[in-house]
């Protein structure tokens, strides 16, 4: 049987990462697709893995020769999925998470109808703040434009087939679960909505 290819999105710090790395270290029939960007390599990323560091010249070859599934210009820089990778690992039946975001996710859903779109939201707008200042990648400057750029974000919620609150990891990863095997209940997303639009109330200070 096929696998599912299912795209996570979501506003910035809510823990979609993390999601998909214990979904990838703790099962074996969900496997993580690497991006190439054009974006500088962070401290401690390694190439290949957390994503194929190119240059702008590979990286347009790349698109000229149909090599990538989508591929989208986010803050200066590309980032782009390689196709051959997520469709033999559908073929020989893994669960394929893509975390990009929601321009590319858009587009994937354009060309596979099937794809499943997972939009994620911490559970406040406090928790937001406080995880993006605690994981100490960004300045506060771009702290800032993080919690702004989610009042744009949220727009495509809607266009998600499923908005889930990261409350906890582990509830997190049983909502994956049966997102996957379609078990989810898909009436929750009508509070997630309604969390989302409370977040975006206190980030405009509403
Ligand atoms: P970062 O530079 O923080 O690693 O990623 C910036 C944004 O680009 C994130 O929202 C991430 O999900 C998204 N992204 C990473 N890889 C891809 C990709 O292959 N395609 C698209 N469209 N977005 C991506």
């Amino acid at each position: 049987m096929e696998g599912k290819l299912l795209v996570i999105s979501g506003l910035s710090a809510a823990g979609k990462g993390t999601i998909a790395k214990e979904l990838v270290n703790r099962f074996d029939n969900f496997v993580l697709s690497v991006s190439a960007t054009t974006r500088e390599k962070r401290g401690n990323e390694v190439d290949g893995k957390d994503y194929f560091f190119i240059s702008k010249e590979k990286f347009d070859e790349m698109i000229d020769k149909n090599e990538f599934l989508e591929y989208a210009k986010y803050v200066n820089n590309y980032y782009g999925t390689p196709k051959k990778y997520v469709e033999d690992k559908i073929r020989e039946g893994k669960n394929v998470i893509l975390e990009i975001e929601m321009q590319g996710a858009l587009q994937v859903k354009k060309i596979y109808e099937k794809a499943v779109l997972v939009f994620f939201l911490p559970k406040d707008a406090k928790t937001q703040r406080e995880r993006l200042i605690n994981r100490k990648r960004e300045t506060i400057e771009q702290i800032e434009e993080r919690i702004s750029q989610a009042v744009v974000d949220a727009e495509y919620a809607i266009h998600y087939d499923y908005v889930l609150v990261n409350e906890n990891l582990e509830d997190s990863i049983k909502d994956m679960q049966e997102i996957v095997e379609d078990k989810y209940d898909k009436t929750k997303n009508k509070t997630a909505l309604n969390i989302l639009e409370k977040i975006v109330k206190d980030i405009k200070g509403e």
